[in-house]
Order: C-alpha cells, then structure tokens, then sequence
C-alpha cells in the first residue's frame, strides 16, 4: 500500500515539514509498527503546532501528524469536546 506524504494546501508549509525529506514511511507505519521515529522527527520539525491543526481540521484518521498518532489524535478530539 502506497500513502502520500503530507501534502497542505499551502506550498510553504510543505517547504518546512521534515517528514517531506524522511519519505512517508515513518508517518504512515504498518497496522502495530512503532511511530516512535516519527514521533522523534515531529518534534524536531518547527511547524507542528501547524501540522496538528491542520490535522485536526481536516480530520486525518491516519498516521502520525503534529507528533500525534491516530489514537493520540481521537483523544484530544474527545477531550477537547
Ligand atoms: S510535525 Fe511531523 S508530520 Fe507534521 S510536518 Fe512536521 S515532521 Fe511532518
């Protein structure tokens, strides 16, 4: 299965995400794989707040943005409820 990269509307945000450089892979690991390296990059990539937002607004049900999986996505959305 091939999933696409982040891809924001907004071109500059793209210019900044680290994940843009490591490839998909590490974003969107196999059902049970560690996102412990993803986990790793986002913290480094300046732009996470953006990228959880947009996320969030956008409802991505899969891999990991802003640092946040899929799971750690859902709660926030319910505790933010
Ligand atoms: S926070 Fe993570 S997923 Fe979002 S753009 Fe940066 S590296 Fe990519």
């Amino acid at each position: 299965m091939h999933i696409e990269t982040i891809t924001p509307a907004d071109p500059a945000w793209q210019g900044q995400a680290l994940c843009a450089q490591t490839g998909a892979d590490f974003f969107f690991p196999e059902p049970g794989s560690s996102v412990r390296e993803a986990k790793r990059i986002c913290a480094l990539c300046e732009i996470r707040p953006a990228c959880l937002d947009y996320a969030l607004a956008h409802d991505e049900r899969f891999g990991v943005w802003g640092g946040l999986s899929e799971r750690e996505r859902l709660a926030l959305r319910r505790t933010a409820r």
